[in-house]
């Protein structure tokens, strides 16, 4: 079997809030025996900067290098696209576009063996994982966003987080009272059982010492942890908060390959690890890197904020781990989460189901792609 084509797709939806960041690639690899995989790379940026520079990536440089490959040869490829990415950086938007094609590389592997993809990572630790429903902060209205919240909770969620907030100007991070109140509020119509995160996002900057001092802030309300309270590039920052904290400290959707994870890792940075697979190097390396988190003995809960193709990726790569038990799955409105595979992910008292169909056990809706593909106008 031979890589024939590679087909790089931009699409983006309307979302409710600039933090949902709408622009994704998707990426189509075809072989010449008729097996197509299908890929993503979660390139999040606000006018699809990083969605169209990975498209180039992939269509000019990878591509070609591509082309007449065994698919299944996973690793070489791999380190052979990892190699020359040394041209774009070796991290950020090559390695979404390595991402990409690594995922849909396992998709064909799978689909050619007839084998779900976690039976080829070595096979499953569990048939459901425990997901929690990730939501936007309306800042305004924190009665709202409790009772989004809410509604996934009677649905028999278990967990929660919420973050960042629809619009720079009412981003949440901005206004020490008003956040505590948000999150007392939240809270409250959540009940006391349920697991609340807070995720500050990256629409605010705060210091190490105002990091401490919202930590102890939100312990009353016995949050599970708090994600990203710091700058990606503060891991010194990190290594202390996690210290002195009490409250768990979540971080790692900016991080990229096993390198840069190695120091968060080793150094115990953060309590909580949040690779993303679409992000950070796609199924094979973040495999990598959460063997090397269970060394060290990790929590590690996968990042995923983008389509299901993020999703299914992340729903096989949970099943081979050890010590996976909790797993993020969006939920706010976007027809790339709801509308873009065929049977769409949906949580069964708030856990969801590891897909056993072949590859990625995923089928796309092309008219969907169709109606939100921006790269052909
Ligand atoms: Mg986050």
């Amino acid at each position: 079997m031979k890589i024939k084509d590679i087909e790089a797709i931009v699409v983006r939806s309307p979302e409710p809030s600039i933090a949902s960041a709408p622009s994704s690639l998707i990426v189509k690899i075809e072989t010449d025996e008729g097996i197509a995989g299908i890929g993503e790379g979660c390139t999040h940026s606000e006018s699809d900067e990083a969605s169209f520079a990975a498209k180039a990536i992939i269509e000019r440089g990878f591509a070609p290098r591509l082309k007449g490959e065994d698919p299944l040869n996973i690793q070489k490829i791999w380190y052979k696209l990892y190699q020359y990415s040394e041209w774009y950086g070796r991290r950020g938007i090559a390695i979404y576009a390595l991402s990409a094609i690594d995922i849909a590389l396992w998709d064909i592997a799978g689909k050619y063996l007839h084998q779900p993809v976690h039976k080829l990572l070595g096979g499953k630790f569990r048939d459901k994982i425990r997901v929690y429903a990730s939501l936007i902060f309306n800042m305004d209205d924190p009665e709202s966003s409790g009772k989004e919240g809410r509604k996934y909770v009677e649905q028999g969620f278990t967990a929660v987080k919420y973050g960042w907030g629809q619009t720079w100007e009412k981003a949440f991070g901005l206004d020490a009272d008003r956040d505590e109140e948000a999150v007392r509020i939240i809270r409250e119509i959540l009940g006391p059982k349920i697991d609340l995160m807070v995720d500050v996002g990256r629409m605010v900057n705060w210091s190490l010492p105002y990091a401490i001092k919202m930590a102890e802030r939100f312990k009353k309300y016995n949050i599970y942890w708090l994600e990203e309270p710091l700058p990606q590039d503060d891991i010194e920052g990190y290594i202390m908060l996690t210290q002195k904290s009490d409250v768990w400290i979540a971080a790692g959707e900016g991080e990229y390959t096993r390198w840069g994870f190695k120091d968060w890792i080793i150094r115990r940075a953060v309590d909580v690890l949040q690779p993303d697979v679409s992000k950070a190097g796609g199924l094979s390396e973040v495999k990598r890197i959460c063997d090397l988190a269970y060394m060290w003995n990790m929590m590690v809960v996968p990042h995923g904020f983008s389509t299901a193709i993020n999703i299914a990726a992340n729903l096989h790569l949970v099943a081979s781990m050890p010590n996976a038990s909790l797993l993020e799955f969006r939920r706010t409105e976007s027809p790339l989460i709801y509308k873009l595979v065929k049977r769409p992910f949906e949580a069964v008292n708030g856990y969801l189901a590891i897909p056993d169909g072949e590859g990625l056990g995923i089928e796309l809706n092309e008219d969907v792609i169709e109606e939100y593909r921006i790269d052909r106008r």
